[in-house]
């Protein structure tokens, strides 16, 4: 796959395919999304909100949710409220998400089955990382949504006038449904 991307690549560069994305690091609409990973919202999503390069700043995940207060991607939103100007923030969750339902117990097993140690796993435990916490899924996409609007609402370092929304986006008609 690296060489089929990187041939490509190449002739990318050389026909000037980069031309139509000139931009600034600055979001025009002085936006940023916080969305999922998923493979069918990577074209669906900003074409379904009207999105163009050099628009927003989109931070994604696997769920599209903030799990820690201090963690990356609240790290991304604040650089994004006071380096590069943003304003509003859309927590945005689709539908039939892959991130819905994990069980940190099967995938710790799947962990042992890829060669990881039993005292790999049980030295992490011993960090007192709250291993289930962090892998597990979420089972209602609505609460999922809220909580990561929650947080970012009531984070200390994000600044009242900062508009924040909840959303959830169908992942095959890309319709929006707000939530929060
Ligand atoms: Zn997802």
């Amino acid at each position: 796959m690296i060489d089929e991307i990187l041939q490509y690549n190449q002739a990318f560069v050389e026909n000037k395919g980069y031309e139509k994305y000139i931009t600034s690091k600055y979001p025009n609409k002085k936006v940023a999304i916080v969305t999922c990973m998923d493979t069918r919202l990577t074209e669906l999503l900003p074409a379904a909100l009207g999105l163009k390069n050099g628009d927003a700043k989109i931070i994604k995940n696997a769920g599209g949710i903030i799990s820690h207060p201090f963690g990356s991607a609240m790290r991304s939103l604040l650089i994004g409220i006071y380096e590069l100007d943003v304003k509003e923030i859309l927590v945005i969750g689709h539908t039939d998400c892959g991130a819905m339902y994990t069980d940190s117990k099967k995938m710790i097993e799947k962990m042992k089955a890829q060669g990881i140690t039993e005292q790999s796993i049980d030295m992490i435990k011993y960090y007192g990382i709250n291993f289930d916490a962090w892998l597990s899924g979420f089972m209602d996409l609505d609460v999922s949504v809220n909580k990561t609007v929650d947080m970012i609402k009531k984070h200390p370092l994000v600044p009242e006038e900062i508009k924040v929304y909840g959303l959830i986006i169908d992942s095959v008609t890309g319709e929006l449904t707000k939530i929060a």
